[in-house]
């Protein structure tokens, strides 16, 4: 059965060419092709020397996730639903989003296939833990979406762990693939540039915080009490705020950043004035921004918040010094918004296109 080389760290691929009896270095070689100039083909490897292209031929391949189905938005964005494993792994779909804007792109990928969370407010809480997702299969979809829109591609590419899964579950082959994706000599993206959402993990988090290389952090707040997020969010009861902020007060911030808080709202249930000023309490001496995300609509109970109750919550915030920005999701009318990524297929009537941000 060949080897999988897709995910393999530097020091991986240098032991698999040793183990074909061939110079380690040519394992660099295959990291730089791989990763730092994105040749996907063995045989297009040309900073190698044939012999071994033929041989990597027999013993070795690199495989996509497989795009089952594209769903283009109206803005512009595009949802990937993927088909993984198979042969030697469960098989499983997921999803991922690319979206351009000016200048850049940010692709959302998962790092789980369906999530084990159970947040009330959330479509791929719906589809249960399927499984893990290996460095290769969380990679993958990176080169896959750059790949699908190679013609167009902006200098910078950004990229959020967002999508389906908690990445702070699937920790070791979170961090394999970030060490590729955030490598100078790998996919070279820009530590600012990428992004790790969880719903609050604290021995995550607290694993995070001791390594050399991370990306940004975010963490999925979507309430202002314990009792509030108790009844959304099932994970609250093992970490809830206090020791989850507690975390969050150690985490140790590079010069440059700061701690993202995400803040679904929900119409009449945690987007009130009140709300918003236990959100600043709880948020003091920490150096935090908030992402204001007005409920993307789903099959579930609950409600879009008002436009003047998001204006009057994020003004709060604001006042009291915070930053704090409100964050339409693209993509809401083929499912591809936070929240929406349940391998649906897009609806029928779109929602209303005028709340898109184009
Ligand atoms: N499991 C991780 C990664 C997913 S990130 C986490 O929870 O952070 C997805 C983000 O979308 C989270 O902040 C989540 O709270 C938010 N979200 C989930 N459902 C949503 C919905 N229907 N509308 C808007 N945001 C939603």
């Amino acid at each position: 059965m060949p080897v999988e080389l897709l995910g393999k760290s530097a020091d991986e691929l240098r032991a698999f060419v040793a183990s074909l009896g061939e110079p380690a270095y040519r394992g660099g070689q295959i990291y730089h092709a791989l990763y730092a100039e994105r040749c996907l083909d063995l045989a297009a490897m040309t900073n190698l020397p044939a012999p071994l292209r033929a041989r990597l031929a027999e013993e070795a391949r690199i495989t996509l996730p497989r795009i089952v189905r594209r769903f283009p938005s109206v803005d512009g964005s595009v949802r990937y639903l993927f088909s993984i494993g198979g042969e030697d792994a469960k098989p499983a779909q997921i999803e991922a989003v690319f979206i351009p804007k000016e200048g850049r792109q940010t692709i959302c990928i998962s790092t789980q296939a369906g999530c084990a969370l159970d947040c009330h407010f959330c479509l791929t809480a719906q589809l249960g833990l399927i499984r893990n997702l290996s460095a290769g299969e969380i990679i993958g979809q990176v080169l896959a979406a750059l790949e699908e829109n190679r013609e167009q591609l902006a200098p910078q590419t950004n990229v959020v762990l967002m999508g389906q899964g908690e990445p702070l579950l699937n920790f070791d082959a979170v961090m394999a693939a970030l060490l590729i994706l955030l490598d100078p000599n790998g996919m070279a993206i820009s530590p600012k540039h990428a992004t790790l959402s969880t719903s609050g993990i604290v021995p995550g988090i607290e694993r995070l915080a001791r390594e050399k290389v991370r990306p940004k952090l975010a963490i999925s707040l979507n309430a202002s009490s314990n009792e509030q997020r108790d009844r959304i969010m099932p994970i609250n009861r093992k970490y809830p705020l206090e020791k989850l902020l507690d975390a969050c007060r150690k985490y140790p911030l590079r010069p440059w950043e700061h701690l993202t808080f995400e803040y679904v709202l929900l119409g009449g249930f945690n987007d009130s004035p009140e709300d918003a000023r236990r959100v600043v309490k709880l948020l003091a001496n920490l150096r935090a921004k908030v992402n204001l995300i007005p409920w993307n609509p789903g099959d579930l109970p609950y409600e879009k918040p008002d436009a003047a109750r998001i204006e009057e919550f994020r003004r709060i915030l604001t006042d009291k010094g915070m930053l704090a920005f409100v964050r339409y999701s693209r993509g809401q009318d083929v499912m591809a918004a936070c929240g929406q990524l349940a391998l649906a297929e897009a609806a029928e009537t779109p929602p209303d296109v005028a709340q898109l941000q184009v």
